[in-house]
């Protein structure tokens, strides 16, 4: 079955008031696109954002959220806020994440069940380092965070997974082609045992490392995979649109 393609931005910690022409110029490149494309902004700037992309085909998401809903918890953003901020999606369990503020696992399943909750679609980011990877253990390692990851109730109309293994992110290397589709067909065979074969031939399953205008034909031509999570290339329209137009 044809899955629709998902190209999501992920703008990290940039962006100010002022890119706002930038994000208008990249909803004009997802109304000429047949996918789904996703530009994951700064809270700070979903509101604005949304408000700009009113009509278009672009869709706003947060990069990450808190499990409660509400609460004493100084400095974080609930998935009700997200949504209250005009957030359709949102990025969870991304690497930085994970390593920058101890996310584990049970934390970005409980962050996707909220978001879930919330009427958030999620983008579960899974992903080995580079010493996993040299110590042939990326299958297990991304297959393990994929199982405690994933809410057991998570459909593919709300939820994608994004392979992203670490040490692709921000570095310009990416893995072979099969090495990408190797792992996210062992992503898609623990998707076929947890929600059966005809649920998991429909989840999206997004590549993310160093995707850009010069490689995004060739990853989006892997056996498997269904579209991108783009950091650095996500940030300029004029870059990201190539992106963009390479999946649908
Ligand atoms: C990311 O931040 O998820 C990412 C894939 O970054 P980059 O495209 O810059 O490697």
């Amino acid at each position: 079955m044809a899955r629709r393609p998902i190209v999501a931005g992920n703008w990290k910690m940039n962006g100010w008031r002022e890119s706002l022409n930038e994000i208008g110029a990249i909803a004009g490149a997802a109304g000429k696109a047949d996918c789904d494309v996703v530009l994951c902004v700064p809270a700070t700037l979903i509101t604005d954002a949304y408000t700009l992309t009113q009509g278009t085909w672009l869709k706003i998401g947060g990069q990450t959220c808190h499990a409660r809903a509400s609460g004493a918890f100084t400095g974080e953003i609930a998935a009700g806020m997200l949504w209250d901020a005009g957030a359709s999606h949102v990025i969870l369990g991304h690497s930085e994440r994970r390593a920058g503020h101890g996310e584990t696992d049970t934390d970005v399943r409980e962050k996707a069940e909220a978001a879930l909750h919330a009427g958030l679609f999620a983008i579960v980011c899974v992903g080995e380092n580079e010493e996993e990877r040299d110590a042939g253990r990326a299958i297990e390692v991304v297959t393990g965070q994929l199982a405690h990851s994933l809410p057991g109730w998570a459909s593919a109309d709300r939820v994608a997974i994004a392979y992203e293994p670490v040490w692709a992110i921000g570095s310009g290397r990416t893995p072979k082609d099969e090495e990408i589709a190797e792992v996210v067909g062992a992503i898609r065979s623990s998707l076929e045992e947890r929600f059966g074969a005809e649920a998991a031939e429909t989840f999206r399953v997004l590549y993310g490392g160093s995707v850009a205008a010069t490689n995004a034909g060739q990853v989006f031509a892997i056996e498997g995979v269904d579209g991108a999570l783009v950091g650095g290339a996500s940030l300029r329209a004029e870059d990201f649109e190539p992106i963009i137009a390479a999946a649908g």
